[in-house]
């Protein structure tokens, strides 16, 4: 009965929802792991912060939300208060830069023209010490916050993060306490009239996502921001269109097994969601150790030409029978071409409704 609920152990620590400091510790649900919530855990930075949300606290703040104790789901993120949004100003001022470090680092991989058709559509940012600004703005157009991430010039590796509503220049200006509730990075251009009836393919890192979208802007590319930050409700704007979730490596295939339960769980829910298997299965094991995701793969193939992602031609037509797909899928397939396309290309598999 005792600690349903444990901060979790270990040095890792998480985006703070209050200084936007990487110094959060979650509160995981014991049994599997899930968090309660993004805003429930304990900032280490106790004497700058002090921020501490305890579980009870939290339900008691939403009283119709009840921990699931016998099957240990992770609980839904629901909003009783008012969510707050940064003015879109303050985002307006970033993008005008885009002498950002990470942008400096796409030159490796693409021409001007590219990163610029890329990168316009997301509002990506910049600051005065060349850390790039990743907003989160959702289906309405507001923004909910964006995530101010230092990259290495020329690695492309990452260095410091925090959430920009944190930022003590903004902060007096925004809302006070600030309710956060965060969004897919990318989440509206599902707004766009161009980008009707793609498909919408989801990674953990805005890199990731962006890398992504100057390959393959047949798709809409967009990003959960970190492991735990990907749920059933930030999909949940996205009903109606053909979901492809992309889970970066691991030793354990611990983030391929949780977003796969976050598919089925949406699948549930009345989306269409499905996972590729494209990293799991073709990514080594020294690659999986060292965290490989799709952005990884990608700066590869371009970087070393090898086995470059071949477009597929119009002309062929569709094998679904190699696939052996579901009619369900196949009634997907013939509603979206691309959701085929996918499949051939990245090894998507349709996400079983059952329970396993
Ligand atoms: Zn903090």
């Amino acid at each position: 009965m005792n600690n349903r609920f444990e901060l979790e152990k270990g040095s890792r620590k998480y985006i703070c929802p209050n200084c936007g400091k990487m110094s959060f510790v979650y509160y995981r649900i014991n049994g599997n792991g899930a968090i309660i919530h993004e805003s429930v855990g304990r900032c280490d930075r106790i004497e700058k912060c002090g921020y501490h949300k305890k579980p009870r606290e939290w339900f008691n703040e939403h009283p119709t939300i009840r921990p699931d104790y016998k099957s240990v789901k992770p609980i839904p993120e629901v909003t009783t208060n008012p969510i707050s949004y940064i003015p879109l100003k303050y985002i307006d001022e970033r993008a005008n830069t885009r002498n950002s470090n990470f942008v400096y680092f796409l030159f490796n991989l693409f021409d001007w023209e590219t990163i610029k058709k890329t990168i316009d559509p997301y509002f990506i940012g910049c600051t005065e010490d060349m850390a790039v600004v990743f907003p989160q703005i959702d289906e309405q157009g507001k923004c909910r916050t964006a995530k101010v991430q230092k990259y290495d010039r020329e690695t492309g590796k990452r260095q410091g993060v925090y959430l920009y509503h944190g930022d003590k220049k903004i902060k007096p200006n925004l809302p006070n306490p600030y309710n956060l509730q965060m969004c897919l990075f990318g989440l509206h251009l599902i707004r766009s009239k161009n980008n009707i009836g793609k498909t919408v393919c989801i990674c953990e890192s805005e890199k990731s996502a962006i890398i992504a979208a100057g390959c393959m802007p047949e798709h809409i590319w967009m990003a959960a921001g970190a492991l735990d930050w990907l749920n059933v409700e930030k999909l949940k704007p996205l009903r109606g269109w053909n979901i492809v979730l992309f889970p970066d490596t691991s030793t354990t295939g611990l983030a391929f097994k949780k977003w796969t339960k976050i598919a089925d769980e949406a699948t549930k829910a009345g989306l269409l969601v499905m996972v590729s298997t494209m990293l799991e299965d073709n990514c080594t094991d020294e690659e999986k150790a060292n965290g490989y995701d799709l952005g990884d793969y990608l700066i590869d193939r371009i970087l070393n030409k090898k086995q470059a992602i071949e477009p597929e031609t119009p002309e062929e037509e569709p094998q679904a029978e190699q696939y052996s797909v579901s009619d369900d899928l196949k009634n997907m397939i013939r509603l979206n071409p691309a959701v085929q396309m996918l499949i051939n290309n990245f090894d998507a598999v349709e996400v079983s409704t059952t329970e396993s």
